[in-house]
């Protein structure tokens, strides 16, 4: 029975520090959370979690789900079905990858009416600065105006494969980062330093191996990355803007902000799972199912993202979930033409506790601060979001921490059928998913209920 949105539920157990978990029950009325905590909660339903872990749910700060514009590859209504599966609630989709790009309020409104009545989760919107006829006066206008309808991250790319979404020079990063630390705003970039890459294609051109993937991977390296990793902090530093790296892949660029960080450097940080399972040994063997850009690193390097995650130095995971058509797009002829992106939203929650938590790298505690409160404080979705607290919305996840699954893309939900993942067995399993307390996934019926995800109120810039 999909239960209403006001309930009481029982054997529930919450996490309690450390590894550890404590079992109690969660009240919720009217979509909130109105008590932890045992207690008779008259007029209400009981709903048994038959002693499973319930934990806030996800937030992804990093999705590409396509609409409108690009819906070949994912839309809204698909790419939120397959975020409740997983146990995210709240999305965070970017600008970059719909028609037209985000970038000033026009656009905003015009996604947010085509999306809005499609949303199964919960979900904000980045908003985003091209390098296309930059022109800093109408930049700092569209800012402005992105920040008023509730927009506090920017994406921005020092190198992007986009036409519709070109990236930005020093000088006009330098800009966005100056209009940005005015309005409070955060500039995410894609951080990888673009002459570096371009000039090690130069050079692998007459290299008879200069289109594979080995040869991507050497082009796009670790010290490409940390370069760029280490312009955005010295920008950053110099504006007093805030900064927040996206999918962080190298053990250099975690070093750095730790560095830059402790020298008093506003920055943030996420990593996906990719570049937390994958090395470019894996690449060579999967070819396109595992391009990615930033693309996967050196064993050396994913130990160093692990550490950062355990250390604090990386604030959030999420998945950069972006799926190209399948098998089209990934089988172009040459991997350099295949398409740069996976999907991610429906495997993190659970990859996250099998990798992360069973396997003993990092705490439950750590697990669910990386997952929930860590994105809700980077991409300021306000106390509403996050975690397990009395009037937060109930947002909530039913998980089995011992039930074995094995990953296979033909059952997932995203449009494309296909995950780097494929066959790679997950300890502990979702179960439920609740979005400010109406079921929106249930393990044997697959996603519930009709769209009625919303548009997360922001908190407020300071006056
Ligand atoms: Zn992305």
């Amino acid at each position: 029975m999909p239960p209403s949105a006001s309930f009481r539920l029982v054997r529930a157990r919450i996490p309690d520090g450390g590894n550890d978990t404590v079992e109690t029950s969660i009240v919720v009325r009217d979509g909130r959370i109105e008590r932890l905590g045992a207690g008779a909660a008259p007029g209400l339903p009981d709903l048994d979690a038959g002693g499973a872990w319930v934990l806030p749910g996800a937030i992804d700060g990093h999705v590409h789900f396509d609409e409108p514009g690009f819906t070949h590859r994912e839309d809204f209504s698909s790419g939120t079905r397959a975020a409740a599966a997983g146990g995210v609630t709240t999305v965070v989709d970017m600008p970059c990858t719909s028609l037209p790009p985000v970038v000033d309020a026009d656009a905003f409104r015009a996604k947010l009416h085509v999306i809005a009545p499609r949303a199964h989760v919960d979900f904000a919107l980045w908003g985003g600065v091209r390098g296309n006829g930059f022109e800093p006066a109408t930049v700092d206008r569209s800012l402005a105006s992105l920040a008023t309808l509730g927009v506090r991250n920017i994406k921005t790319y020092l190198i992007s494969g986009m036409d519709t979404f070109e990236d930005l020079g020093r000088d006009e990063l330098e800009h966005v980062m100056r209009t940005a630390a005015r309005l409070d705003l955060v500039v995410g970039v894609h951080a990888e330093d673009r002459e570096m890459i371009d000039a090690a294609a130069a050079r692998a051109h007459h290299d008879p191996d200069g289109r594979s993937a080995g040869a991507y991977a050497r082009i796009r390296s670790a010290e490409a990355e940390a370069r760029g990793v280490q312009t955005c902090l010295e920008l950053a530093a110099s504006t007093g803007a805030r900064l927040h790296i996206v999918h962080l892949a190298c053990g250099a660029g975690v070093e750095g902000i730790r560095r830059a960080r402790a020298g008093g450097v506003r920055v943030t940080a996420e990593t996906c799972p990719h570049y937390l399972q994958f090395t470019v040994d894996d690449l060579l063997r999967m070819g396109a199912v595992l391009k990615t850009a930033p693309v996967v690193k050196s064993a050396a390097d994913r130990e160093a993202l692990w550490q950062g995650l355990a250390d604090g130095t990386i604030d959030m995971i999420a998945t950069d979930h972006a799926p190209g058509q399948w098998p089209e797009e990934k089988h172009t002829g040459s991997f350099w033409s295949d398409y740069g992106g996976i999907p991610g939203v429906e495997l993190m929650l659970s990859y996250v506790l099998s990798e992360g938590v069973a396997a003993g790298r990092i705490s439950l505690e750590r697990a669910v601060e990386l997952l929930s409160a860590g994105p809700a404080r980077v991409h300021r979705l306000g106390p509403a979001k996050g975690a397990l607290r009395e009037g937060a919305d109930a947002d909530l996840v039913i998980f089995d921490p011992a039930q074995c699954w094995t990953v296979r893309a033909a059952q997932l939900q995203t449009r494309q059928k296909y995950t780097p993942f494929e066959g790679m067995t997950m300890v502990g399993r979702v179960l439920r998913t609740f979005v400010r307390g109406v079921e929106v996934f249930e393990q044997a019926q697959g996603p519930v209920g009709k769209a009625s995800g919303r548009l997360v109120v922001r908190e407020p810039l300071p006056s």
